[in-house]
């Protein structure tokens, strides 16, 4: 599939996962009242810095600001092993596994803490 193609497809499948994200607020994403730091569940349990810790890509106070189609597919062990979770959020689940589906099947480039370009850059092996 041509590059302009996956683009399109990429950035649909981040912002349908990102529209299902705000339905169903997985991560339970908050405002931290004592320093003004989003969090998620894990912070708060686990007193660690979600999965964007050090990421290039993290402000701290606006959160992400790259469109990074691997990390909404990550997971990390505290959602993944919520079995109420994942009935609740079903919808969303399945979702992620048919768009993990789709872009092996496609060849999508898609690489830890990297937007499109970069994911394709690493991929193909250039700077
Ligand atoms: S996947 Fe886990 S560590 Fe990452 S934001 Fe969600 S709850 Fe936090
Ligand atoms: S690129 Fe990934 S790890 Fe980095 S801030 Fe964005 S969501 Fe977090």
């Amino acid at each position: 599939m041509k590059k302009f193609k996956l683009w399109i497809l990429y950035h649909y499948y981040w912002n349908k996962i990102d529209k299902l994200q705000k339905k169903y607020n997985i991560c339970n994403m908050y405002i931290n009242s004592k320093n003004g730091k989003w969090c998620c569940r894990r912070d708060r349990y686990q007193e660690v810095n979600g999965c964007c810790g050090g990421c290039n890509h993290k402000n701290e106070i606006k959160g992400c600001e790259t469109k990074s189609l691997y990390c909404k597919l990550w997971l990390c062990d505290i959602v993944k092993e919520d079995k109420k979770l994942q009935e609740e959020a079903k919808v969303y689940f399945d979702y992620l596994d048919y768009v993990q589906h789709r872009m092996i099947e496609l060849g999508m480039p898609f690489c830890f803490r990297a937007n499109f370009k970069e994911s394709f850059c690493k991929e193909q092996g250039e700077n």
